[in-house]
């Protein structure tokens, strides 16, 4: 995992952009965005019987980083 400096909270490490194909209005912040940020979910902390996968994304808005959609392996989706 790459270290998030501390110095710098208001950067959001992200793994990948995305361009968008025309751009949208983020719900959130009603900036209008052309690009989505995608940053991996790893799991941390499970319960002994627990069935949810080990890994999933979200995607946030390029703009304010707040959490637009987000996936565990195609096992849950909250939008
Ligand atoms: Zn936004």
């Amino acid at each position: 995992m790459p270290e998030i400096p501390e110095s710098s909270p208001a950067t959001t490490a992200f793994e990948a952009e995305y361009a968008i194909e025309s751009p949208l209005s983020c719900p959130h912040c009603k900036a209008t965005i052309s690009t989505l940020q995608v940053l991996r979910l790893v799991r941390t902390r499970v319960n002994f019987i627990s069935m949810l996968p080990r890994r999933g994304y979200v995607v946030v808005c390029s703009s304010c980083h707040q959490i637009l959609s987000a996936d565990l392996g195609g096992f849950a989706r909250v939008v």
